[in-house]
């Protein structure tokens, strides 16, 4: 096992099985990675112009990262270990933007340092910080996904459960898997009705492993306290049925659980909750605690290393 970094000069604005590969790393390596904000680090004043930002520099995901030994069919086990922030994030929003869109009258844009395990909001209020990845995905076996987009690669998913600790399963679909995240944010709530988080760069420390012979409905997320099927479509309906469907599927393969019993569960004891609503396609998460996954035979170690 060995530990590499991964600088921000190594971008890419689209997942694609034809991106050269940044970094090739062997099952079980730990990769330390840097990430630009999503917006390149563009943004430094609050004072600046709009106009000014080349809008085709968005949402840039440091990879991808080839992982030998990945084959299509596998799936790829991304272990969070450590989110280090930036000493400033960035937030905008302004007209045909998030859900305040058609009434907000011009963009602003708001600087927001972090320092002490703080996101200084205002004068007035300090919110904890909340360190999450926006973008994290394997590439798609074929055509390109804009890095601002979410799917069953992953993608810019906005799930505020991908943070330190978690372990997110994606699809391998090309050999090596040509992973790639970035678009950390400081905070962000569910929804990200701004279209944005508090945007920050970032130093993400993951361990990468490949899990093969198993068929999950994937993106996955498992950790300390629940297993969660991930699902974007263009509208928020379909992918919040899409995501408590692939929770009834996960339950019957991996549990041996009948598909009413198992949706019977889902409504007595899970959770369906809303990633966001502001990218070009919606996210959904189904969060089931993890002890009543555990106690109908899911096995936490088939995901450790
Ligand atoms: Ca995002
Ligand atoms: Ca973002």
């Amino acid at each position: 096992m060995t530990s590499t970094v991964l600088s921000n000069q190594h971008i890419v604005y689209a997942m694609s099985p034809d991106n050269q590969p940044a970094l090739r790393v062997e099952d079980g390596d730990i990769v330390e990675i840097h990430t630009c904000d999503c917006f390149e680090g563009q943004i430094e004043s609050a004072d600046q112009d709009f106009g000014g930002i080349d809008w085709e520099r968005i949402n840039p995901a440091t990879g991808p990262i080839y992982v030998e030994g990945a084959e299509p069919g596998d799936l790829l086990v991304v272990h969070i270990q450590e989110i280090q922030l930036a000493d400033r994030g960035v937030m905008t929003t302004g007209p045909n933007l998030g859900v305040l869109g058609d009434e907000l009258e011009r963009n602003s844009i708001r600087m927001i340092p972090v320092r002490d395990g703080k996101a200084i909001f205002s004068d007035a209020l300090e919110l904890p910080i909340q360190p999450m990845i926006g973008v994290i995905g394997t590439a798609p076996a074929q055509g390109s996904v804009p890095c601002g987009t979410p799917g069953d690669h992953g993608g810019n998913m906005d799930c505020k459960r991908i943070t330190e600790g978690a372990r997110l399963i994606l699809p391998v679909n090309v050999p090596g898997a040509l992973f790639s995240l970035g678009d950390v944010h400081a905070a962000m709530g569910d929804g990200e009705v701004a279209v944005c988080g508090i945007e920050i760069a970032a130093a993400v420390r993951v361990q990468l492993h490949l899990l093969k012979g198993k068929n999950w409905p994937v993106p996955m997320l498992v950790d300390d306290h629940h297993v969660i099927t991930i699902a974007s479509e263009k509208f928020l309906d379909d992918a919040a049925t899409r995501a408590a469907k692939n929770m009834v599927h996960f339950l019957e393969q991996e549990c041996g659980m009948d598909k009413a019993e198992a949706t019977f569960l889902l409504s007595a004891a899970g959770d369906l909750r809303v990633c966001q609503v502001v990218d070009p396609l919606k996210t959904a998460r189904f969060e089931l605690p993890r002890w009543i996954a555990e106690k109908q035979g899911f096995s936490f170690s088939a995901i450790q290393v």
